[in-house]
């Protein structure tokens, strides 16, 4: 007995601002959304604090709020969300064959891909050993826990720029590990950097180890090396925040759709259309630039046209 195969009209896949956003539209066209959530359901916004630069939400948002009632909109017009992990997707011919948690397979007319993009690692066994006590990739999420102490942050673009500022305010002394002797991050954020009192830059410094041990006491100091000089500096630090870029979540597409050098998806210029008629990418998944909940939601909105156009015009 052969086994029948769901038939999906339009698939979302994630379930940031740019998945539910395309639901939302999606939904009310009548194109029956299935979103399959992915590993972080909600996506980056679950791991902010307050949003508070999302049109609508005068006094902001706590974003893990915020992304549900993404999810309560997109419901009200009957989206079906679901659990689970899109394992394998095979766009060679429409309908489109999708594996769901490496198990479940149903084809879909149209998939709308919006998978984001996840921070960046250094890379060194430290961050793992130490991830969870004291190791974070997002400041605005656990930089309260280090409120009055010292902490690290490793990088030099606009991200880690932020990241320090911010987490000057909270705490009491932010050294930056910058590896070149200038900064990447815009004139204005660097301004913010060197005007910040509890904020010193070492440049020149990679990350060596980060000392401490999992539990309850957790990261202790980190010891970066200067790459002009081999000279060692050792910092007392609590914290320890990376904020060296993202990666978008693209390696479920390699060979079946076009990439930038940095693993962004390729779409045509003002829409939301990749090489494969049918399939559509909204988000940071293809915006290495904007990166932000409003714009992500905004391509999200389009992802959901275009595919509604695409549906009619096979009819
Ligand atoms: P970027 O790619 O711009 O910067 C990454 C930084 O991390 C670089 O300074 C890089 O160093 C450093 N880095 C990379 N790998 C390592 C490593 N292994 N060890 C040490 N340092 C490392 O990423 P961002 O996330 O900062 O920004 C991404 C985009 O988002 C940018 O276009 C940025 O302008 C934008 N953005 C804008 C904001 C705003 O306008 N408010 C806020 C945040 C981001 P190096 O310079 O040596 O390559």
């Amino acid at each position: 007995m052969s086994e029948e195969i769901e038939h999906i009209e339009t698939l979302i896949i994630g379930s940031g601002p740019a998945g539910y956003s395309a639901a939302i539209y999606a939904a009310r066209a009548d194109l029956h959304p299935v979103v399959i959530q992915g590993l972080q359901p909600g996506g980056q916004l679950t791991t902010t604090t307050e949003v508070d630069n999302y049109p609508g939400y005068p006094n902001g948002v706590d974003g893990t709020k915020m992304m549900e009632d993404f999810k309560a909109q997109a419901e009200r017009f009957e989206t079906d969300t679901r659990w689970g992990m899109v394992t394998k997707v095979d766009f060679s011919k429409r309908p489109f064959k999708v594996e769901i948690d490496e198990k479940t397979n149903v084809i879909a007319e149209t998939i709308i891909i919006a998978t984001g993009a996840s921070a960046k690692w250094l890379g060194i066994e430290d961050e793992k050993r130490l991830n969870g006590y004291g190791v974070s990739a997002c400041a605005t999420c656990d930089g309260f826990f280090y409120k009055g102490m010292d902490v690290v942050v490793v990088g030099a673009g606009d991200t880690a720029a932020e990241e320090a500022t911010y987490l000057a305010k909270l705490c009491n002394k932010v050294t930056m590990l910058v590896r070149r002797d200038e900064m990447r991050a815009s004139k204005a954020m660097q301004k913010r950097v060197f005007n910040t009192p509890n904020l010193e830059v070492l440049f020149n410094n990679d990350t060596k180890s980060i000392n401490g041990e999992p539990g309850e006491i957790g990261v202790e100091s980190v010891t970066s090396i200067n790459n002009k000089t081999g000279e060692e500096t050792i910092t007392p630090a609590k914290g320890f925040f990376v904020a060296i870029g993202h990666t978008p979540n693209t390696s479920l597409f390699k060979g079946q759709l076009d990439m930038d050098e940095n693993g962004y998806l390729i779409i045509e210029a003002g829409t939301s259309k990749t090489k494969i008629p049918g399939v559509f990418a909204a988000g940071d998944v293809a915006d290495h630039v904007y990166r932000q909940a409003v714009t992500s939601a905004g391509t999200g909105c389009m992802a959901a046209l275009d595919a509604e156009r695409f549906l009619a015009a096979q009819e």
